[in-house]
């Protein structure tokens, strides 16, 4: 079977669900480009949770988990099935660290606004795996290689948060702002050169890493993309690269 790549997705807006535009036809692309694969763990920035965990139910439910949206966006389902097997398995994997089988949350924004496109069909069994709130970058790039076998078995793996995040200093006109290029810059850079614990320790390492990621969440998928995805890091490409708001959409597939 084919090895399915590792991916890194800046998801960007929700309205990319319903819209036609560069980012949604770039997902379209990838996802006509990739192999089909047999199932999909998606690793989302907003299931920041106190504790590991990995969606197990049979049917995930969509959660819009979103204020003051049109009412289009709250009519979108993605029906994908779930699977508690990868669930379970995902869970053996990861041992010893522990990744609890989760019953109550279900697929957010930031894993179906992207698999719309990426998967319209909606008929690929689809798990979602927490970021781990208490822990460091370094943890999740290893829960994520503790799951790089998955990609053997035609797993595919795929963070979804953003390359810079802070909605404070959100842009609605006007140029990028040097802070969100530069990190963009410094991030691009580091990633072409392999340099996985520059990226892991980019608190210290990279420019204006305190105002590109005030908080981690939008940049922790990228350590599982990482870790489940060094293999491949030589034959890395970009999916996406530009800014929404002024914030760095950059994506990346390793593979
Ligand atoms: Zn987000």
């Amino acid at each position: 079977m084919l090895v399915m790549p590792a991916m890194f997705v800046g998801h960007g807006s929700p309205m990319n669900a319903i819209e036609s535009n560069g980012y949604s036809q770039s997902w379209r692309a990838a996802g006509e480009a990739l192999p089909r694969p047999k199932a999909i763990v998606v690793v989302s920035a907003h299931w920041y949770a106190d504790g590991a965990a990995v969606t197990a139910m049979d049917r995930p439910r969509t959660i819009h988990d979103f204020y003051g949206f049109p009412r289009d966006l709250y009519a979108v389902q993605y029906p994908a099935q779930g699977s508690p097997d990868l669930a379970a398995r995902i869970a053996r994997l990861a041992s010893p660290f522990e990744v609890s089988l989760d019953q109550a949350w279900g697929l957010d924004h930031g894993a179906w606004s992207v698999l719309v496109h990426l998967f319209p069909a909606a008929d690929i069994p689809v798990v979602q795996l927490a970021i781990d709130a208490r822990q460091p970058a370094a943890f999740h790039w290893e829960l994520g290689a503790a799951l790089a076998p998955l990609r053997d078995e035609g797993v595919l793996i795929m963070g979804s948060g953003f390359f810079t995040h802070n909605l404070r200093e959100f842009v609605f006109e006007g140029p990028v702002p040097e802070w969100s290029r530069d990190f963009d810059a410094w991030g691009r850079d580091v990633l072409a050169g392999g340099d996985v614990d520059a990226l892991l320790d980019f608190q210290h390492k990279a420019p204006a890493a305190h105002t590109a990621h005030p908080r981690t969440e939008h940049f922790a998928p990228l350590f599982v993309t990482l870790g489940a995805g060094e293999s491949d890091l030589a034959a890395q490409r970009p999916v996406i690269e530009g800014f929404w708001g002024g914030l760095a959409k950059r994506s990346v597939q390793l593979g």
